[in-house]
């Protein structure tokens, strides 16, 4: 069946007061007007968020009643495709900071999201966060923390994640080994004693294993700098609301750069590892073998969600540095210059100091 895209997700949403850009207020389900305060209750989802069939979206795509186009800038200096909800006025990219050129713009397809984890911090408290973070740092230039002063580095982006359902059935061969101690007697004349030792007695172990696997998460961000740290990349999924794109209003939304078909390819992966870590098991004993596992899936269905996260992209002496915020949590991670004169003076007065001491200790 061929449907129409719609364009849901890029209906700008102004306030009736002052006609200003409404966006999306953390923690609400609300939306606000920065200029007068007005405030929007957000519809309620008509229906609770739906997995896909996985094999229809495999091989197709774009004819499909749950994707549609939508804007894209395209940074060319790190890769990152991004949509931004607002009127483009000196836009960044949310990774490297690069400049956007607005006249890049592009429709793109993409698989609607079926579900987004709103915002619940806003930006002015993930900035505290920053902050406070940055001012405890040692050693660092004072230009980092000059920038993490100012508020415009600091970013919320919906990042893209695949989250797969699946039935797992799996036949498994393998060996159950069971522990037991043999006492030996070891080392001679004054040195004799008698030591344990562990030895694994072995049987072999077949069966079967099913079950479900629910909402496997997989990354849909290419980012190879940038990448969100694994301290950082932890959402209650529970929170997830059914999409609606009043949530990414005022927020910059990165569309997935790992196809379908390759988050599928690593959900699988994963399902494999549970696989094992069931058929262990069921083996049962103090430790097990797994020799094969015939593996099969079905009822898979998957859904494209959005989750949320604070970056805050700085360039210092050419090298771009990232810093994260979780948007739910407000746990913070992020890599970090060390100012070579800061440490280079502080060895020196250590050491100046050194020298007055033993100056003194010597004259006595
Ligand atoms: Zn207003
Ligand atoms: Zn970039």
């Amino acid at each position: 069946m061929q449907s129409t895209p719609q364009q849901t997700s890029e209906l700008k949403k102004a306030c009736i007061n002052c006609g200003a850009e409404l966006r999306y207020a953390p923690g609400t389900t609300e939306l606000q007007c920065e200029y007068c305060n007005y405030k929007q209750e957000i519809p309620p989802a008509l229906d609770d968020f739906q997995e896909l069939e996985l094999s229809n979206y495999l091989n197709q795509l774009g004819a499909q009643s749950h994707s549609e186009q939508i804007t894209m800038l395209h940074c060319k200096n790190c890769g990152a495709n991004q949509h931004v909800e607002e009127n483009y006025k000196s836009l960044h990219c949310v990774y490297c900071s690069m400049p956007l050129v607005v006249e890049d713009a592009y429709k793109d397809d993409w698989i609607l999201p079926g579900a987004v984890l709103p915002f619940q911090l806003d930006q002015q408290k993930a900035h505290q966060i920053f902050k406070k973070w940055v001012d405890g740092l040692w050693w660092a230039p004072n230009k980092l923390k000059k920038a993490s002063l100012d508020p415009q580095y600091t970013k919320g982006l919906y990042a893209p994640f695949w989250t797969f359902d699946a039935q797992l059935y799996a036949n498994y061969t393998g060996k159950r080994g069971e522990y037991y101690y043999v006492t030996k007697t070891v080392g001679s004349g004054k040195n004799r004693r008698t030591v344990r030792e562990r030895r694994t007695r072995w049987y072999p172990a077949s069966g079967s294993i099913s079950g479900f696997i629910d909402d496997t998460l997989i990354k849909a961000s290419k980012q190879k700098k940038g990448v969100i740290p694994k301290k950082v990349a932890h959402w209650d999924l529970r929170k997830l609301e059914t999409f609606r794109s009043e949530f990414l209003a005022g927020f910059v939304t990165e569309k997935y750069t790992i196809p379908l078909k390759d988050g599928h390819l690593e959900a699988k992966k994963e399902a494999r590892n549970i696989a094992d870590r069931w058929a262990r098991r069921d083996i049962g004993g103090d430790t097990q073998i797994v020799s094969s596992i015939d593996m099969k899936l079905s009822k898979e269905t998957f859904k494209h969600i959005l989750l949320p996260v604070y970056i805050s992209a700085y360039r210092f002496k050419g090298k771009r540095y990232n810093f994260f915020v979780n948007g739910e949590s407000g746990k913070i991670s992020g890599e970090r210059p060390y100012s070579f004169w800061k440490i280079f003076f502080a060895v020196m007065g250590v050491l100046a100091v050194l020298g007055v001491i033993i100056y003194f200790m010597n004259r006595n």
